[in-house]
């Protein structure tokens, strides 16, 4: 048991008798508590850590950003895509119901046979 502990625990790089298990976010060195440089974005063994976080952080939200930008052209041409089908469907109504009479009959003829024998599979 006391041997996992002494594994867990390091040494403080600057401070060799300081055992610590507080560790530098950016670059893992084990850091005493008086070597910690405690921020927002958690504990750091210096300003060079701790800013080099803050700029890996402006790149995450750039990428994030631009993922931003992108979705909405992309919703857009969803809707296009919709929006083209509906009035296919919609040209469709109007192209039969500006067709002579006699295609009408022809049509719902044949609707019907395709109906009955559709229905007639399951029966
Ligand atoms: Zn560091
Ligand atoms: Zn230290």
């Amino acid at each position: 048991m006391a041997r996992k502990v002494e594994q867990r625990l390091s040494f403080c790089l600057a401070h060799q008798d300081r055992p610590t298990d507080t560790r530098c976010a950016a670059c893992l060195k084990p850091i005493c508590e008086e070597c910690t440089l405690t921020t927002e974005e958690g504990k750091f063994c210096g300003n060079d850590c701790y800013e080099k976080r803050l700029k890996s952080n402006e790149r995450v939200r750039v990428l994030k950003e631009e993922e931003e930008r992108e979705r909405g052209p992309r919703m857009m041409r969803m809707l296009m895509g919709w929006a083209l089908k509906i009035l296919f469907l919609v040209a469709l109504y109007f192209v039969y119901q500006h067709l002579p009479v006699t295609w009408h009959k022809w049509l719902n003829k044949s609707f019907a046979g395709l109906w009955k024998t559709v229905t007639g599979a399951f029966k």
